[in-house]
């Protein structure tokens, strides 16, 4: 099992709810999972424990057989392998596109960088676009370098927070296609967020449906079809 996360519990500090109650999933190298759900149903908490910004109440979480946590053991999260793409992207509005992906890698020696820059900007598709700034791209492109820097240094999952919420109707269908055939070229285990039901069955080879910070259902798209 690639990842594995069992019975993980959380709520927020002073609130009498659980944000996320017992959830337990499995995922395969490669899967692309979407968390779908409405507002407050515990979707981004999810993001977060992965990530590690919070701690579970209880609950075991293992990436690669590597335990991130267990009750005993929290792995630092800059330790986990894990790359983000935020809802905005948040690029450095003052770096070009090169440097903003450069950025996930300063471990990496000199040629090394230059490498993995070029094979990533491959992968997104912007080989023309490395000098340019984030304000000279269109809120598709910007999105493809975020996706680019999170992937640059080679992580065993990526997380993206509604990853389609800033782009306009029409180019969500294009992109929704792109980043499925990124994503699967380069074998990245990704897990995306959405309240959107079209992006999670346009999207992911499983879905995983939440309500009130538990699983409603689980199961490929086509099983979940026409289930409300
Ligand atoms: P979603 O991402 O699906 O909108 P969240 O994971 O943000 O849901 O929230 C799950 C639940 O936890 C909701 O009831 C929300 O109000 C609550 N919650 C989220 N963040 C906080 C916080 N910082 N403090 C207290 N409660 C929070
Ligand atoms: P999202 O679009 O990611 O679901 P939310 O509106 O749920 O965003 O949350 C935005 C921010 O507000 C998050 O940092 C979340 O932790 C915080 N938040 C959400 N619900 C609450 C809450 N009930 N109390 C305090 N903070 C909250």
């Amino acid at each position: 099992m690639f990842i594995s996360i069992q019975n993980v519990c959380f709520s927020y500090p002073n609130t009498d709810r659980s944000a996320l109650d017992q959830f337990s999933m499995n995922i395969e190298k490669g899967e692309v999972i979407s968390i779908l759900g409405r507002s407050g149903s515990g979707k981004s908490t999810i993001l977060r424990l992965l990530a590690g910004l919070e701690k579970p109440t209880q609950g075991t979480m293992t990436i690669q057989n590597e335990v991130i946590f267990d009750g005993k053991t929290f792995l630092q999260p800059e330790k986990r392998g894990i790359g983000m793409v935020f809802q905005d992207y948040a690029l450095f509005p003052h770096m070009t596109v090169g440097e903003n992906i450069l950025f996930g890698l300063f471990q990496m020696k000199k040629a090394e960088k230059k490498k993995r820059l070029a094979e990533v900007l491959e992968l997104v598709e912007l080989q023309d676009y490395e000098k340019r700034y984030p304000h000279q791209l269109s809120g598709g492109q910007q999105q493809r370098v975020a996706i680019a820097r999170a992937i640059a240094p080679n992580p065993h999952l990526i997380l993206l927070d509604e990853p389609f919420s800033n782009l306009d109707a029409e180019l969500q269908v294009k992109i929704r296609k792109d980043l499925r055939e990124i994503l699967k070229k380069a074998n990245i285990t990704s897990i995306f967020v959405t309240h959107d039901e079209n992006d999670a069955h346009a999207l992911a080879d499983r879905i995983v449906k939440l309500k009130d910070g538990c699983i409603d259902m689980i199961g490929r798209p086509c099983d979940l079809l026409g289930i409300h």
